[in-house]
């Protein structure tokens, strides 16, 4: 007997590649440059050059056996302390090498703080919308999700909601901003008002409640935004970053945790993180990209494309009546959808050739998830099939 759970998560496709492979499928039929696929979250710009010649560069400089073998299971601590001085220098803080989990991204960084964290019967607070895997991860983990339903009028916290979900199981809060799939990132007053009420309810139950920060977009936000640096303001937090988008690196699978000294019994944490690594096989994340992320941590791609293709999106889009609440970051924008029937909508979406995904995967009906790390030249053609969906719905 095979374990039923894995098996489902194994054949069922999510909705966003089904998506995917329909636009392949539209793309051979109609031809590629009809087809509008914003379903990924894929980045459209390619990493700096310097990433490309740091490779080069390790690979014909650096002792193989070296380069190639085995680091420690947490990361080379060479890299590590590079990473740590880069973080310093960002965010004025004081982290070291041993601060740091280097993971294959933040979703092998989410499982090894989930896995390190949770026992049997724990619940972790999630908010809508959210990306879906954190259920996939949260139940791997043994735990249950917590969702709060979405703040609509801006994607921020309600607080109201969250404060009643709270109770003695609540075993962490996973936060994500700059957020996937509404763009929305968290001011800083979000950030005070949830750490007051986590320091509150850990004192009432006599347990640190952590908070798990998911940060694959920190770097990609609009009109200068501005993204708290969460440690400062609740000691209990756990950082799970990624080169993913930011170098557009998502195929090289590089990311790490921060456990900040600030964390109660940091060494305890520190050690159940790098048990779930060592657990879940996430050990020694790849010896040649650990070193590149490293040594590029304080670049990004030219990200500024993304700022523009929010502008071109979000003003067509209001143009043609739909609500959307703007994105402070990321390439996803989270338009309300012309029907309740999201996932009705995002069926005639496609007879338009616009490949968009429902929000009801994302714990957030009545939306739909446009990824806009796409070419600009695509996104300007796709508005007129914008309209005529628009359009469809006045008639
Ligand atoms: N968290 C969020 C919110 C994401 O959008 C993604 C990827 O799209 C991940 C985590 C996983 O990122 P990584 O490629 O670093 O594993």
């Amino acid at each position: 007997m095979l374990n039923e759970r894995m098996v489902a998560l194994g054949t069922q496709r999510s909705v966003i590649r089904e998506l995917f492979e329909f636009g392949k499928q539209r793309a051979a039929e109609i031809g590629a440059e009809n087809v509008y696929d914003f379903s990924i979250g894929n980045p459209s710009v390619p990493a700096p050059d310097a990433v490309n010649e740091t490779a080069l560069k390790l690979i014909q400089e650096m002792n193989p056996v070296i380069l190639h073998g085995y680091t420690s299971a947490q990361g080379d601590a060479g890299v590590r302390k590079m990473i740590a001085d880069s973080i310093n220098t960002r965010f004025n803080s004081s982290v070291g090498a041993d601060n740091l989990y280097i993971t294959v991204g933040a979703a092998a960084g989410l499982c090894c703080c989930l896995n390190g964290l949770c026992n049997p019967g724990d619940n972790v607070i999630v908010f809508a919308p959210y990306f879906p895997e954190y259920q996939v991860f949260i139940e791997g983990a043994g735990a249950s999700m917590n969702l709060i339903p979405a703040d609509i009028e801006a994607f921020q916290i309600d607080f109201e909601a969250f404060e009643s979900a709270l109770n003695a199981d609540t075993k962490a809060v996973i936060i994500n901003s700059p957020n996937n799939p509404s763009g929305a990132v968290y001011s800083e007053e979000t950030i005070q008002k949830l750490a007051a009420i986590l320091e509150d309810k850990s004192a009432e139950y006599g347990h640190p409640i952590y908070l798990i920060t998911d940060e694959p977009y920190r770097e990609i936000v609009f009109d200068g935004t501005v993204i708290p640096y969460i440690p400062k303001y609740y000691k209990n937090t756990l950082v799970c970053y990624s080169w993913s988008k930011s170098l557009s690196l998502p195929g090289e699978r590089m990311g790490y945790i921060l456990v900040p000294d600030e964390v109660e019994e940091q060494a305890q944490v520190y050690a159940a993180i790098a048990g779930a690594g060592r657990s879940l096989g996430y050990v020694n994340a790849p010896s040649l990209f650990q070193r590149v992320c490293a040594m590029c941590a304080d670049m990004t791609a030219d990200i500024s494309v993304y700022e523009t293709n929010k502008n071109l999106l979000l003003h067509g889009l209001r143009d043609m009546g739909f609500h959307v609440v703007e994105p402070g970051g990321t390439f996803y924008m989270f338009p309300r959808t012309l029907e309740a029937d999201d996932v009705a909508f995002c069926e005639r979406a496609k007879e338009y050739n616009l490949l968009i995904v429902p929000g009801v995967g994302f714990g957030c009906p009545g939306h739909a998830r446009i990824s806009f790390c796409v070419q600009t030249e695509m996104l300007k053609r796709s508005l007129d099939a914008f309209e005529k969906l628009a359009r469809s719905y006045r008639s």
